[in-house]
């Protein structure tokens, strides 16, 4: 497309004035034929790594991310992230491809062998909740040994995740308690 002078200098003053026209777009971008900006869907979220819970803004283009920022308007952070936020775009996107080392599913080792393989959800949630029936009806203790009421289970220890904001960390000690579990701990104390 050719401009003239006169052209030129009109489109130049309003792209520094900031002259916007209806539906964004920008009014080089009209006289052009091409859209100065990319149809890139920006999202808040949450950074999934600590209980801080530092809001970030994601932006993505089809099934890639290709932004990701701390969200200035966020009250914790205020725009800020620490080194494993801003890593956080990684999790779905490394150098343009959906990061192949992305965990999609439980791995398990079953015991005597050296590989980790996939094993399906439901398959994975059974065996926890089998393992955790038998251990405690084979180690619950009812009294001690003054034949004091106890209730509780020495053989299962609970240890919480940095990422467990207090909401999930209630819960999580509720359902301990519940069990009977008297050594529950969390990763931020260790
Ligand atoms: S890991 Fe960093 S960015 Fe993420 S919530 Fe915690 S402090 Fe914030």
């Amino acid at each position: 497309m050719e401009l003239s002078r006169r052209e030129f200098l009109k489109l130049s003053g309003a792209v520094a004035g900031g002259l916007m026209l209806p539906g964004g777009l920008s009014a080089v971008a009209l006289a052009s034929g091409y859209p100065l900006h990319k149809a890139v869907g920006e999202t808040p979220t949450i950074c999934c790594y600590c209980a801080v819970g530092c809001g970030a803004i994601v932006a993505a283009e089809g099934d890639q991310v290709v932004n990701l920022e701390g969200d200035p308007d966020h009250p914790i952070n205020r725009g800020s992230l620490c080194s494993k936020g801003l890593a956080m775009a990684q999790l779905h996107t490394v150098d343009g491809e959906i990061n192949p080392r992305r965990l999609q599913k439980p791995m398990y080792r079953r015991p005597g062998a050296s590989e980790w393989e996939e094993v399906e959800w439901d398959w994975a949630i059974e065996q926890i909740a089998q393992r955790v029936k038998e251990t405690r009806d084979a180690n619950f203790i009812e009294t001690d040994g003054e034949g004091r009421t106890v209730n509780r289970l020495e053989a299962i220890a609970s240890l919480g995740g940095a990422a467990l904001d207090n909401e999930e960390c209630s819960l999580l000690v509720k359902a301990m308690r519940s069990l009977g579990l008297v050594y529950i701990e969390h990763q931020a104390r260790i």
